[in-house]
Parts: structure tokens; C-alpha cells; sequence
């Protein structure tokens, strides 16, 4: 089944990485939301 729209991620924190990786191997797309310009620093 195609998935033609993708899953909306809001955050790139570990939560929304591991989401989008389970996303992704299911062949699943996603696009993830973060308001951080950079990565956080810890
Ligand atoms: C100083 C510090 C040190 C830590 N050290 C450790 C450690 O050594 N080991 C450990 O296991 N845990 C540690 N933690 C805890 C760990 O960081 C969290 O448990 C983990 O990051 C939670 O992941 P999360 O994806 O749920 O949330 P977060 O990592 O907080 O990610 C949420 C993301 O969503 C983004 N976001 C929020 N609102 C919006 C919005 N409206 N639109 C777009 N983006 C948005 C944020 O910018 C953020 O990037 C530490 C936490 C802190 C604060």
C-alpha cells in the first residue's frame, strides 16, 4: 500500500527520531518538526 502523504513529526528528540526510523523501515515517510535551528548541546 502506498503512502503517498507523510507522518508529521513534531520534535527531533529521541522520541521523534525513533519514530521516524520505525516509520522508515516500514516504508512509511515522515517529515519531523523541530523548532531548534542546531542540535541540543548534551
Ligand atoms: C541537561 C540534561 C541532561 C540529560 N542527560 C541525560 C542522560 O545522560 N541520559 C539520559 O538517558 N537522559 C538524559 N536526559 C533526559 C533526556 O534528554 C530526555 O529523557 C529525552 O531527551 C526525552 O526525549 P524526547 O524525544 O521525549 O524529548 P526531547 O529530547 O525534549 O525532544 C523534544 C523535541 O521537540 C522539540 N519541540 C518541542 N516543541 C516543539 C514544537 N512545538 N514544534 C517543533 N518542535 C518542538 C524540541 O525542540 C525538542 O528537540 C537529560 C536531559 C537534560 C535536560
Amino acid at each position: 500500500m502506498a503512502h503517498p502523504d507523510p507522518v508529521l513529526i513534531a520534535g527531533g528528540g529521541i522520541a521523534g527520531l525513533a519514530t521516524a526510523l520505525a516509520l522508515a523501515k516500514r516504508s512509511i515517510p515522515s517529515r519531523i518538526l523541530e523548532q531548534r535551528p542546531q542540535a541540543c548541546a548534551h
